[in-house]
């Protein structure tokens, strides 16, 4: 085996290259029936329409969900981007996700778009 085979190396080398909703869909929100707006507070369920703000340091490689809102609160645009951060503000819907071992349902985000994006080197 070569040197490059994924499955004999200790820290596999990326595949492939996802769009931020690929990477995003399915992102766990809570194992609560609903969740409050980051802003509002206006508890949100399945269906409805949600918006997160979204950042990953250039030294990390996930992307973290930081905050929700409502339709009403989710702001328009990325206010004051961070150098080195890379963010993104996206609009979906709630929806579900049941992981088999643990049996736990939780809601999480679905069909989702990129309303504003950051890239690292923007402050
Ligand atoms: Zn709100």
């Amino acid at each position: 085996m070569s040197s490059s085979d994924p499955s004999t190396t200790a820290r596999a080398p990326p595949l492939g290259i996802a769009t931020l909703p690929q990477l995003l869909t399915g992102t766990a929100i809570s194992e609560d029936p609903t969740y409050p707006c980051s802003i509002c507070g206006t508890s949100m369920g399945v269906g409805d329409v949600v918006f997160a703000y979204a950042s990953r340091r250039q030294d990390c490689s996930r992307w973290l969900v930081r905050r929700f809102y409502c339709w009403g609160c989710a702001p328009t645009r990325m206010i004051s981007p961070s150098l080195g951060v890379a963010e993104a503000i996206v609009g979906g819907r709630i929806g579900t996700r049941t992981d088999p071992t643990p049996r736990v349902s939780q809601l999480c985000l679905t069909e989702i778009a990129v309303r504003d994006f950051s890239p690292l080197e923007e402050s």
